[in-house]
């Protein structure tokens, strides 16, 4: 089975939403100046590196969408090799084949 295109763009609509929701989050900057036992820093300054995590998660997503669009989608960037379709629907984003994400890691 392969990725659809919607499914990128469901994603996408998903990561949107989710980033609405702690951008929301983020508006209610506590006080930093408390001290000790502010835990609304925790969970603010969790909620930017969650923020973090889903701006970069929509960025592959775009690039995705527009590599699908242009015909490039599941096409290895280093080697040009077809990615795995079993890669591609764990990792739906993924711009290397198998052999070329190992070497970089
Ligand atoms: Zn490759």
């Amino acid at each position: 089975m392969n990725v659809s295109l919607q499914q990128l763009e469901q994603e996408l609509r998903d990561a949107e939403a989710e980033l609405d929701q702690v951008n929301r989050q983020l508006e209610e900057k506590p006080d930093f100046g408390l001290g000790a036992g502010n835990t609304g820093g925790f969970t603010w300054e969790m909620a930017l590196a969650r923020r973090e995590r889903i701006e970069q998660r929509i960025d592959e997503l775009q690039e995705a969408i527009a590599r699908y669009t242009s015909g490039d989608y599941g096409v290895c960037q280093s080697c040009g090799a077809r990615i795995d379709p079993e890669r591609l629907e764990i990792i739906p984003t993924a711009t290397e084949c198998m052999d070329c994400a190992r070497k970089v890691a």
